[in-house]
């Protein structure tokens, strides 16, 4: 008998770039996502420029939030997410330019995780308005939306 395939959980993660070419960083980061062969019905918000949050001397960010359905275990989304982390740094040396990517799972159906290394809902989403907005287009979401950073919504992203 066939084993049972596991089934799919739709899931929001939140990407930025800051560094190098911002918006190219984020098309590859999600055509490797999509690449896995684990990752499907990817649906993007809109591309957004946005006021660095924490640190604040450094230059603005490109971000995205995207949807999709996976059949991974949050670990090996985890897992997948830093591996592309990874190829990026390493495309960034090759290019001789500064270029780096951030990857931050969202949500992963309705669970809840806490463990080491994974907090899933993010633990610090519902402080960053440049993680809410976006999201807000791709999924209803109950919370208040700070506005002490500027969120800039560019233009529709492709990838
Ligand atoms: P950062 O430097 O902000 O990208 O944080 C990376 C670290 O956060 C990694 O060591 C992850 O194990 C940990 N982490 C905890 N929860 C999450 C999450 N929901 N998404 C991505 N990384 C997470």
């Amino acid at each position: 008998m066939k084993e049972k395939a596991t089934a799919d959980v739709r899931c929001y993660m939140s990407l930025g770039s800051n560094m190098g070419d911002r918006e190219e960083n984020l098309k590859t980061a999600v055509r490797l996502l999509r690449d896995s062969g684990r990752i499907r019905n990817i649906k993007s918000s809109s591309l957004y420029e946005t006021e660095p949050v924490g640190y604040d001397d450094q230059d603005d960010f490109y971000n995205i939030c995207i949807g999709f359905d996976t059949d991974l275990k949050p670990l090996e989304l985890l897992d997948l997410s830093q591996a592309i982390e990874k190829e990026l740094l390493r495309v960034r040396t090759i290019k001789n330019g500064p270029r780096t990517i951030d990857l931050d799972i969202l949500l992963y159906g309705d669970r809840k995780i806490n463990t080491k290394r994974l907090m899933v809902p993010h633990e610090r989403m519902f402080e960053r308005a440049f993680v809410l907005v976006p999201l807000s287009e791709l999924t209803d979401i109950d919370c208040e939306i700070p506005s002490d950073k500027s969120v800039r919504k560019l233009r529709k992203f492709t990838f």
